[in-house]
């Protein structure tokens, strides 16, 4: 029915809306528009500055261990997307899992219609993990999300809340995860208060001068001062620090962890999000003290570089949950799910394990080398576990002043040199290797021809 002028005529016209002015020009997108500098530009007007990035150029391809920019600068990439590409950037078999696996679905959510990825997966898992008990294994979509389900599910089968982690500990950027991690500056600046019912030990540590012992009593103080031991449902803690610096917790610090979760009826919880899928040299760093955690959190290499995670434990623990307790839109998606299956195979059949210690052998030896001649006294200590490796880099060795401006400077000639590095530790002053465990040789000794030039470089602006 056409409106009576009456009508129209008594209704206010609506006042047209002003046309904003965007204060700053909008980049058109276009094969010109196309360069570091452009799509720079662009990022920097959409994208909030709280998510930063470490290289400054744009990927357009990847292959193993090398990346292109769009401008068709090549780079060999030692920083794996965060430890995510332990099988490479595009895993031929990765890839044909994931396309064959989008050629029949791509989502159901596995809480409406199940599939069977999710289930192999799951299976897989369990074989994989430390200790002769049943398991069971859900899966998530993020790290973060896997180590909120870990808490979610100790808190139910132990019907307590406290959780115990560690100095310099990372557990993600969501508000549980970050009351556990241990590192204020960038993560937990302003963004408080966090969960109750969350303590803090201290992590051993020989720049500290923190013995495993004082690491210990200072938890055991914890439970004289703050965390009353039977109302603590699990201690988390990383095998190996990841963000915190690459540095393993001694076995005998895990086995004494062990113990004290068995005295208390506390749950042991490793988060191998970082370690595992072989960057160590074994399916998860808990393999090397053989300590077996109640349960443990995985993502990262699980998948070759699809968005998966997952929480793998004692199947009267992970059974805790009621039904609809646990999951999520998107957990476990099944091309994911695929994916892992596909990286978790080719990890064995390609021997990616004995590959993990060779190159963490070669780039220990190759390390000491470089920086007993480009930079004496500056490279203050090496460590890790396989090819899960840092290195530490301090003004001088009598002071031992941690140095990440230098680190932060290598970083930026590696770049401009053609190398991915990443930074990590407390002081940002340590550099790890996170390089697929598929590079060949070459690759990784032209990555560290780049990387002694880049030191040189860094030295060299850096000489008062
Ligand atoms: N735990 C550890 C040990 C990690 O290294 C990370 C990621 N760096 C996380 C948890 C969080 O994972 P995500 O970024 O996928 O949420």
């Amino acid at each position: 029915m056409a409106p009576s002028a009456k009508s129209s005529a008594t209704k206010k016209p609506r006042k047209p809306r002003a046309a904003k002015t965007p204060k700053i020009a909008v980049v058109a997108s276009g094969p010109s528009d196309n360069t570091n500098a452009a799509l720079l530009e662009r990022r920097q007007r959409a994208v909030p500055r709280g998510v930063a990035s470490a290289a400054s150029v744009f990927v357009d391809h990847a292959e193993n261990a090398e990346l292109w920019d769009v401008e068709g600068n090549r780079y060999i990439d030692f920083a794996g997307g965060i430890a995510v590409l332990n099988t490479g950037h595009r895993h031929p078999s990765v890839i044909a899992a994931a396309k064959a696996q989008e050629d029949r679905y791509t989502h159901t959510s596995f809480q409406v219609v199940p599939y069977e990825p999710y289930v192999a997966l799951a299976e897989k898992l369990n074989a994989l993990a430390p200790g002769d008990h049943d398991k069971k294994t859900l899966l998530v979509t993020t790290g973060a999300e896997a180590v909120e389900n870990a808490v979610k599910i100790a808190r139910a089968a132990t019907g307590r809340p406290g959780v115990i982690a560690f100095t310099g500990g990372y557990h993600g950027r969501t508000l549980l995860t970050l009351g556990m991690t241990g590192k204020v500056t960038p993560y937990k600046k302003d963004v408080g208060p966090f969960p109750s019912d969350i303590f803090r030990a201290p992590f051993p540590s020989v720049r500290d001068g923190i013995t495993v012992q004082d690491a210990l009593t200072g938890l055991q103080n914890l439970f004289l001062t703050d965390a009353q031991p039977e109302r603590v449902a699990a201690i988390i803690i990383e095998p190996v620090l990841g963000e915190g610096g690459y540095t393993p917790v001694p076995f005998e610090m895990m086995q004494a962890l062990r113990e004290i979760c068995d005295t208390h009826g506390i749950l042991l919880i490793a988060d191998e999000i970082q370690t595992g899928f072989g960057r160590t040299g074994t399916w998860f760093a808990m393999d090397h003290s053989g300590v077996v955690p109640d349960l443990i959190t995985v993502a990262k290499s699980m998948a070759g570089g699809y968005p998966i995670a997952g929480v793998i434990g004692r199947a009267d623990v992970m059974d805790a949950m009621e039904p609809g307790g646990l999951g999520g839109t998107y957990g476990g998606n099944p091309v994911a799910c695929a994916a892992a299956l596909a990286a978790i195979d080719a990890i064995e059949s390609e021997g990616l394990l004995a590959r993990s210690h060779e190159m963490g052998d070669m780039f220990r030896a190759r390390f000491a080398e470089i920086g007993a001649r480009v930079a004496p006294y500056r490279m203050w200590d090496i460590r890790g576990l396989g090819a899960m490796l840092a290195v530490e880099f301090v003004t001088d060795f009598d002071s031992a002043t941690p140095d990440g401006g230098l680190v932060k400077s290598i970083c930026a000639h590696a770049l401009k040199r053609g190398l991915i590095l990443l930074a990590c530790g407390m002081h940002g002053n340590a550099l790890r290797i996170m390089v697929p465990l598929t590079a060949s040789d070459e690759v990784l000794n032209e990555g560290l021809a780049i990387f002694e030039a880049a030191l040189a470089d860094a030295i060299a602006a850096h000489a008062v």
